[in-house]
């Protein structure tokens, strides 16, 4: 139950569009403190754009969002963003320590050089996620799994307590998954409160505590099983047909109970 928890992110009548164009509409929900938090919808929902408008990235054209009561300028030391891995240039000069560092410098006014705390505080991040042993490697050098590893490395050395993670599991293999799937429980068992966007249906019933769904419009916001119904996935899938017979044999698997049954 969560009724004891903590709201650690309020999203007030959020409307944010590009050019105009909503790509969310009207978005209202809060979030628990301590959970791991699945933000989940469609293709073009409005995912990343939510994230984005957490961390003060685009302009909003109406409502607020607080995040441990306060602005983000307030906090923004105790939040950490990790953007989706295709966003960034990873041609981009720099090996995998440098990459982890950088992290820390965004935390700073301005630049001290590199401490032995931090230099400790990466080096532990990088054992972490298991890139010890690729420190010196230049990031261009690592595989699609590897470099999800190194965000989760920069984010974690930020030692932050709020951590926004745009598809950290899209194009890793299997076992990068499962190791970033421990590490984040690990997080949420210490305090740490994980939002991380995702968009695979058949896994997000297991990876999360939590369930913000999506279509532009908030579809649901809640427990998993509280907004994993039918109404609500047709709701936000609707008219995706392939997606739909998905959704379908998840529910039938899981013995979801239908509003008919
Ligand atoms: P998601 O992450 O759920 O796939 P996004 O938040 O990236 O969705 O995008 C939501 C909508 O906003 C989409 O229709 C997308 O095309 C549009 N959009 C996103 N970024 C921009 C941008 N920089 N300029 C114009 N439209 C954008
Ligand atoms: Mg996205």
């Amino acid at each position: 139950m969560e009724t004891n928890t903590n709201r650690i992110i309020e999203v007030h009548d959020l409307t944010v569009s590009y050019n105009k164009k909503p790509a969310l509409w009207n978005v209202d929900f809060d979030l628990p403190e301590g959970k791991i938090i699945g933000i989940i919808g469609p293709n073009g929902a409005g995912k990343s754009t939510l994230l984005k408008s957490i961390m003060g990235l685009l302009p909003m054209a109406s409502g607020y969002i607080k995040i441990y009561g306060k602005d983000l300028e307030a906090i923004r030391k105790r939040v950490s963003y990790v953007p989706q891995r295709g966003s960034v240039d990873w041609d981009f000069p720099a090996s995998v320590r440098e990459v982890v560092m950088m992290g820390l410098y965004q935390q700073q006014k301005w630049f001290r050089g590199a401490s032995q705390l931090d230099q400790q505080k990466v080096d532990q991040a990088l054992e972490k996620v298991g890139m010890l042993p690729f420190a010196h490697r230049h990031i261009s050098q690592l595989s699609g799994g590897q470099q999800q590893r190194v965000f989760l490395a920069r984010a974690m050395a930020q030692q932050a307590d709020l951590y926004l993670m745009d598809e950290p599991f899209a194009g890793v293999d299997a076992s990068t998954e499962s190791s970033i799937l421990e590490l984040l429980s690990t997080m949420r068992n210490e305090g740490k409160t994980i939002i991380v966007v995702h968009h695979d249906l058949q896994t997000a019933k297991d990876y999360f505590d939590h369930i913000v769904l999506l279509n532009t419009r908030l579809i649901a916001a809640g427990p998993v099983e509280e907004v994993f119904t039918p109404q609500h996935l047709q709701d936000a899938y609707g008219g995706k047909l392939t997606l739909l017979h998905e959704v379908g044999e998840l529910l039938q698997k899981e013995n979801i109970p239908t509003r008919e049954g």
